[in-house]
């Protein structure tokens, strides 16, 4: 039944609905059904950015920081992308800001065509995007950065005042270091340094770093998973005479 008495959440249900939530259907206000839904709405408004939908900078940064776990324990190649607006001001000087709303939320609706649903696109600042790729091998990174800008480049944007207008943006991508853990901040401040060499190159352009070479060979990847069932009997150093670390 409703736990009563003390739980006032009013202001989160006005919070909510003014989002657009609705309370699930059948559910009675003060029953469990309906407090977990609105603990549920909370957490979704909560790692959302209100104006386009996407994932929040918080939202980002979990998301982030669980995909460099990730990295580190299977290896996989993963990309992270980051786009700004090229000239982003201007528009909101020529058209106002509710023009430049709405190129914001256009750009994000490109982004989030260009990639799978596995994919999070997340909005990390006015004009600022950024967006992870796990699994995404190196040859095909730059494909889908350069789809990203010429799709952002040809959407023709219908603005209130019944102009049409279009957009370039600038891209910035680094990858994870496979099987070396990374930092949220390492890894976000090396795509970002991409981004500024796009902007500086003269924008409307891709840089992406060249994957950091972290080669480990069969050998030492069957090392590194023996190891966790031989850990138990074995010391490291038994181990690493049973396996010696040789050069290629
Ligand atoms: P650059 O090509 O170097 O990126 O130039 P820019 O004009 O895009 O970048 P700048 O940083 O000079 O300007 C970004 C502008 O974005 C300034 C700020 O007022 C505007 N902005 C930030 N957040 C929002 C928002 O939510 N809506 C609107 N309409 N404008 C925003
Ligand atoms: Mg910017
Ligand atoms: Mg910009």
């Amino acid at each position: 039944m409703a736990p009563e008495g003390g739980l006032d959440l009013s202001n989160a249900v006005a919070l909510l609905t003014q989002a657009g939530w609705r309370a699930p259907v059948g559910a009675q206000a003060g029953e469990w059904l309906w407090v977990q839904a609105i603990v549920d709405g909370l957490c979704d408004l909560s790692s959302r950015d209100p104006l386009t939908g996407l994932a929040n900078r918080r939202q980002f940064e979990t998301a982030l920081a669980r995909e460099i776990d990730r990295v580190a324990r299977v290896g996989e190649p993963s990309l992270l992308i980051v786009a700004d607006i090229d000239h982003f001001k201007a528009i909101n000087d020529t058209h106002g800001h509710v023009a430049g709303d709405a190129v914001i939320r256009a750009v994000g609706e490109c982004l989030q065509e260009c990639v799978r649903p596995m994919d999070l696109v997340a909005r990390v600042g006015g004009e600022e995007f950024a967006i992870i790729l796990p699994n995404c091998p190196p040859a095909f990174g730059q494909t889908v950065a350069e789809r990203i800008r010429h799709r952002v480049a040809q959407r023709q944007i219908h603005l209130l005042d019944g102009a049409l207008t279009s957009v370039t943006v600038s891209i910035g991508g680094a990858f994870a270091p496979q099987w070396v853990r990374s930092s949220v901040i390492i890894w976000t401040e090396r795509a970002d340094q991409q981004l500024y060499r796009a902007k500086a190159e003269g924008r409307n352009r891709t840089c992406l770093d060249t994957p950091p070479l972290t080669v480990v060979s069969a050998e030492e990847k069957s090392f590194l998973f023996s190891s966790l069932a031989q850990s138990d009997t074995l010391s490291a150093s038994e181990i690493l005479e049973e396996h010696p670390k040789t050069t290629s």
